[in-house]
C-alpha cells in the first residue's frame, strides 16, 4: 500500500469523526479534533500548519520547547496532554495555550505561581483516572469535587472541563465504562455548580466510543501523523 499523505489521513480522520457523530445522533460541530504531534519532527509540524492545524497536542515539555524554538511566531497553540512534573511549570506558563493533564494540587499551585509571574492565564482540563491500569495518570474520581473547589482560588487557571485516557482493551465494554465515568463525574460536578463544558476523551483507537459517550474533543495522534517510533 502506498504511503498516505498527511492531508489524506487528516481528511479521513475528519470523516471518521463526523461519521461517529452521526452514528451517535450528534452534530459533528460538537466534537473538536486535537491533532497530537508528539514525537513527530518539525517538518511534519510544518505540513500540519500548511493544512491549517495550529492547535497541537504534545506530551513532553522539552519537546514543546524545542519545537516552539524552531517554529517561532507561527501562531501554534501548544496543548499539554502528558504527565507534567511540577518543575516544568515555568515553561508551561511561558509556552502552553492549555493544559489537559492537570491532576494534582501541587501542580496547580506551581502553574498558578508561574502564570502570575508571566502575567498569563491558562485554560485547563482536569485529568481523571478512570482506568485501573497503574500506567494511567489522573486525579482519583472521588477527589474531583474537592479539587475543583480548591482550584477555584487560582485566578490564572480556568478549568474548562475534564480529560481522561480509557483503559487499553480490545473489549469495548471497559473502554466505554471509562468514558461514561468521566461524563457522569462531569454531570455531578456541574450539578454542584462547576461549569465544565468540555470532555476530552477518545484517541485514534477508541474515538467512536468516546463520541458516543459524549466526548467534545478527541485527541488523535497515530491516525493523523502515522505510527510513532518506539521509545
Ligand atoms: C499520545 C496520546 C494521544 C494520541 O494517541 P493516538 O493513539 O496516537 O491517537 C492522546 N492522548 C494522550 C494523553 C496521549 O498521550
Amino acid at each position: 500500500m502506498a504511503e498516505d499523505t498527511l492531508s489524506q489521513r487528516w481528511e479521513r480522520v475528519r470523516a471518521g469523526v463526523a461519521a461517529a457523530c452521526r452514528q451517535a445522533g450528534r452534530d459533528p460541530s460538537e466534537v473538536t479534533i486535537l491533532p497530537v504531534s508528539k514525537t513527530h519532527p518539525v517538518d511534519v509540524i510544518e505540513q500540519a500548519l500548511a493544512l491549517g492545524l495550529q492547535r497541537l497536542g504534545e506530551n513532553r515539555v522539552q519537546e514543546i520547547r524545542d519545537k516552539a524554538a524552531a517554529l517561532p511566531d507561527r501562531g501554534i497553540e501548544w496543548v499539554v496532554i502528558g504527565h507534567l512534573q511540577t518543575n516544568k511549570a515555568k515553561y508551561v506558563a511561558q509556552l502552553a495555550r492549555e493544559v489537559q493533564s492537570l491532576d494534582r494540587l501541587d501542580l496547580a499551585e506551581a502553574l498558578q505561581r508561574r502564570l502570575d509571574m508571566e502575567q498569563r492565564e491558562l485554560d485547563v482540563l482536569v485529568q481523571v483516572k478512570t482506568s485501573p491500569e497503574p500506567s494511567k495518570y489522573g486525579l482519583p474520581p472521588e477527589d474531583l469535587l474537592d479539587f475543583l473547589e480548591k482550584i477555584r482560588e487560582f485566578p490564572c487557571l480556568h478549568v474548562r472541563g475534564l480529560m481522561t485516557m480509557a483503559i487499553q482493551s480490545d473489549d469495548e465494554t471497559p473502554v466505554r465504562a471509562c468514558f461514561r465515568m468521566l461524563r457522569e463525574l462531569r454531570d455531578r460536578a456541574q450539578a454542584a455548580g462547576h461549569d465544565l463544558p468540555r470532555l476530552s476523551m477518545g484517541m485514534s483507537g477508541d474515538f467512536a466510543l468516546a463520541i458516543d459517550e459524549g466526548s467534545t474533543e478527541v485527541r488523535i495522534g497515530t491516525a493523523i501523523f502515522g505510527t510513532r517510533a518506539a521509545g
